[in-house]
C-alpha cells in the first residue's frame, strides 16, 4: 500500500473551470480600483471592445458577474414574453438544463431531439450527435402562425465533447422563412472553437469566462445583435438586473449600472492579449491538435468517443465510453486519488458510462500526455484491458506535423 501526498501541480483536466495562465493570475491580483473612476472607464472599453472581437461581432456585449447559467436566464429575460413558445434542441445535459431554465421563467418548450438507434447508448442517441438542422426546418415550416419566438441550440455541449453546426441551423431558419430568433449557448465553445456571431446571423450568444477564455468561473456574456435588442423593447419576462438597456447605455463609456467584477476584468484584459496577439485562427487550430492528440490514444485504446460524428468532434473536450460493467466514476476517483488528475464526470443519462478529458486553457502538447499517462495508468491499475498505447499514440500524433518551420530541412 503506497502512502501518497500531491506534490507539483494538481492536472485540472476537466472541461472547464480550466487551467488559468500564471500572468492571468498575476493579473488579477492587482489592487481593486474604484469603478466610477477614470482608470477603470478605460478598463472596461478595453474589455468590451476586446470582447467583441472574440466574438466576431461589432454590436454590443453584456457582461455579467455572474456564471453562464445567469447569462443563460438573461438571454431569455430580455427577449422573450410569459407563454411564449421556444423550441430547444437536446443534444445533452447543459441543452436539457437550459430548456428546463426556460420552462422555470414560464416559457412553453418543445424539445427536438435525433431519433436514430445507437447501439452503444441506447437511452441517449442524441447525445452522441450535433443539431441536425433539417429537423429544425421540417418544424419551423410547419409552423405557419409564427408562434415559435426563439430557436435555442448549444454549440459546443460540453456533457459531451460534440459540437454543433451553428451556420447550419441560421440556414435552417431563414430557408423556412421565419422570424425566430437564433439563441446559442458557447459557454464552452468561444476561444476555443471557432464561432463568428455576426457572419452566422446569431441573435444572442451566451459564453462564461471559465473555459476557452482561461479565467476563475465568475463572468458572463451575452453578444447581442440588433434584432434581439430590438425583441428586448416587446419583452415582458420580469428582467432588472439582467436587463440589457441600462447595461449597454453605461457600457458605453466603459462603466456598468452596479458594481462589476473588477479583478475578473483584469483577467479578461490579460486573456484578450494573449489570444488575440496568438490569432484565434491559431487557437482555433491549437485546439485542433490538441483535440485529435487525445482521440488518437482513444483509438488506440480501443474505447468509443462520446461523439459518434467525426464532423463535430468537438476541439475542446473528448468523452469516453467506459467498457461495459466498468463505473467511470470509480474510474475516475481512482485516478484523482493515484495521480492528482480531474477528469470530467458523466453528466445526467451519462452517469457512470463515461468520463469526459478537457483540452483546453494553459495547457500544451505535453501537459495532455501527460494527462493521457495517467488515464492510461489509472484503466492499467482498474484492471481494464486496453487495445494498445494511448500515450504512444498521442506522442505520435504531437511528435509528427508539428515541427516548427525553422527546424525542418
Ligand atoms: N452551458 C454549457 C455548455 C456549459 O458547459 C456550462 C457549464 O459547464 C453551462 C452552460 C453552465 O454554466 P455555469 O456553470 O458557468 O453556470
Amino acid at each position: 500500500q503506497l502512502d501518497i501526498h500531491p506534490t507539483g501541480r494538481h492536472f485540472l483536466q476537466i472541461p472547464g473551470p480550466s487551467p488559468v495562465p500564471d500572468r492571468i493570475l498575476r493579473a488579477m491580483s492587482l489592487p481593486t480600483i474604484d469603478h466610477r473612476g477614470p482608470e477603470f472607464g478605460k478598463l472596461g472599453l478595453k474589455v468590451l471592445g476586446g470582447i467583441r472581437q472574440i466574438f466576431k461581432t461589432k454590436h454590443p456585449v453584456a457582461i455579467y458577474p455572474a456564471s453562464g447559467t445567469g447569462a443563460w436566464e438573461a438571454a431569455l429575460a430580455n427577449t422573450l414574453s410569459p407563454g411564449d413558445h421556444v423550441l430547444m434542441y437536446e443534444t445533452g445535459h447543459f441543452a436539457s438544463l437550459w430548456q428546463k431554465m426556460a420552462t422555470r421563467l414560464g416559457l412553453s418548450t418543445e424539445f427536438l431531439a435525433w431519433q436514430g438507434a445507437d447501439a452503444q447508448l441506447p437511452h441517449a442517441p442524441s447525445w452522441r450527435r450535433g443539431v441536425q438542422a433539417d429537423l429544425i426546418e421540417a418544424r419551423l415550416r410547419k409552423d405557419t402562425e409564427k408562434k415559435i419566438k426563439a430557436v435555442c441550440v448549444v454549440h459546443n455541449e460540453t456533457s459531451t465533447g460534440v459540437t454543433s453546426d451553428i451556420a447550419s441551423v441560421r440556414k435552417a431558419i431563414d430557408a423556412a422563412g421565419h422570424p425566430a430568433l437564433l439563441m446559442v449557448d458557447s459557454i464552452s465553445g468561444l476561444a476555443s472553437a471557432d464561432y463568428r456571431h455576426d457572419e452566422w446571423g446569431v441573435d444572442v450568444c451566451v459564453s462564461g469566462s471559465q473555459k476557452g477564455l482561461m479565467l476563475p468561473p465568475g463572468i458572463s456574456f451575452n453578444a447581442l445583435s440588433p434584432r434581439a435588442l430590438e425583441a428586448a423593447k416587446a419583452a415582458k419576462l420580469p428582467k432588472a438586473f439582467w436587463a440589457w438597456d441600462e447595461i449597454v447605455e453605461m457600457n458605453k463609456d466603459g462603466y456598468w449600472p452596479y458594481t462589476p467584477n473588477t479583478n475578473l476584468l483584469y483577467g479578461l484584459s490579460e486573456s484578450l492579449d494573449m489570444i488575440l496577439s496568438e490569432g484565434l485562427d491559431n487557437v482555433f487550430a491549437r485546439h485542433q491538435r490538441w483535440a485529435a492528440g487525445v482521440r488518437a490514444a482513444v483509438n488506440a485504446w480501443g474505447l468509443p468517443v462520446q461523439c459518434a460524428d467525426p464532423a463535430v468532434y468537438s476541439p475542446v473536450l473528448t468523452g469516453v465510453i467506459t467498457p461495459e460493467g466498468v463505473d467511470a466514476d470509480a474510474l475516475r476517483r481512482l485516478i484523482h486519488q493515484r495521480f492528482d488528475l480531474s477528469l470530467g464526470t458523466g453528466l445526467g443519462k451519462l452517469k457512470g458510462r463515461m468520463f469526459r478529458m478537457g483540452h483546453l486553457g494553459d495547457s500544451n502538447d505535453l501537459t495532455l500526455v501527460a494527462m493521457v499517462a495517467g488515464v492510461e495508468m489509472g484503466m492499467k491499475l482498474a484492471g481494464i484491458r486496453l487495445a494498445g498505447s494511448g500515450v504512444q499514440a498521442a506522442m505520435d500524433h504531437f511528435s509528427s506535423h508539428t515541427a516548427p518551420a525553422a527546424l525542418q530541412k
